[in-house]
């Protein structure tokens, strides 16, 4: 599994649409400040399926659309794709019966794109899924949402200085247990309608 390209368009500084091409294992990408070195960073979080609008400076979806300039008009929506390869058959997803199914796409692209109205639209190789979707295929190459693959400005010592509750969700998220506790919340959901039915 290996990152090969990511796509913004219309996200925050990035009006036109902008290509990022990773070929090398360790890429900088460098510039002066407020050039946004740093709205590249949460390109990642967002297309990964960050919900916190406060880990991306914003309050809400509207914050992370083009707001428009002298010569170019604000965005009518943000849309950012990263593109896997996965020649090796590494990404799964899991069926209705709680069965891995490795996708066998060569690369994997995941799209997510916001509106002005809050709404998130998120596309798994040209397919419309659920945020749930794309957590579970995360969680098969151990990507959590507990943040380890991103270690953002002065996140170094959030980590080194977090809760003893935060810490173990970060290391959960490294070890690939999410999958199992979306299971356990899927399980108690589909106990709970049973109850009821
Ligand atoms: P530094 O080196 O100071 O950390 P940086 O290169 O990381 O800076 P960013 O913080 O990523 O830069 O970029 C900030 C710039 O992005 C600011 O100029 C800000 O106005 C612009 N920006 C943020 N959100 C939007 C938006 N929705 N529309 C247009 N521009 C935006």
């Amino acid at each position: 599994m290996r990152l090969k390209h990511l796509e913004i368009n219309g996200f925050k500084s990035f009006a036109k649409k902008t290509s990022l091409e990773f070929e090398n294992n360790i890429i900088s990408i460098v510039g002066p400040n407020g050039s946004g070195k740093s709205n590249v960073v949460e390109a990642f979080r967002f297309v990964l399926g960050e919900q916190s609008m406060k880990s991306m400076r914003g309050k809400g979806g509207i914050d992370m659309i083009f707001k428009g300039s002298k010569h170019i008009p604000k965005g009518s929506r943000a849309s950012v794709s990263i593109y896997l390869d996965n020649s090796d058959k590494v990404f799964k997803l899991t069926n209705e019966a709680g069965e891995y199914v490795p996708l066998s796409f060569d690369t994997v692209s995941i799209s997510r794109e916001v509106y002005p109205d809050g709404v998130n639209k998120y596309i798994l190789n040209n397919s419309e899924v659920r945020l749930r979707d794309i957590h579970q295929l995360l969680s098969s190459v151990n990507i959590g949402t507990g943040g380890h693959h991103i270690i953002s400005q002065g996140e170094a010592d959030r980590i080194l200085n977090s809760s003893p509750k935060d810490l173990r969700e970060i290391i959960q998220g490294a070890l690939g247990l999410e999958v199992y506790q979306y299971r356990i919340k899927e399980s108690v959901r589909k106990l709970e309608r049973t109850g009821e039915n």
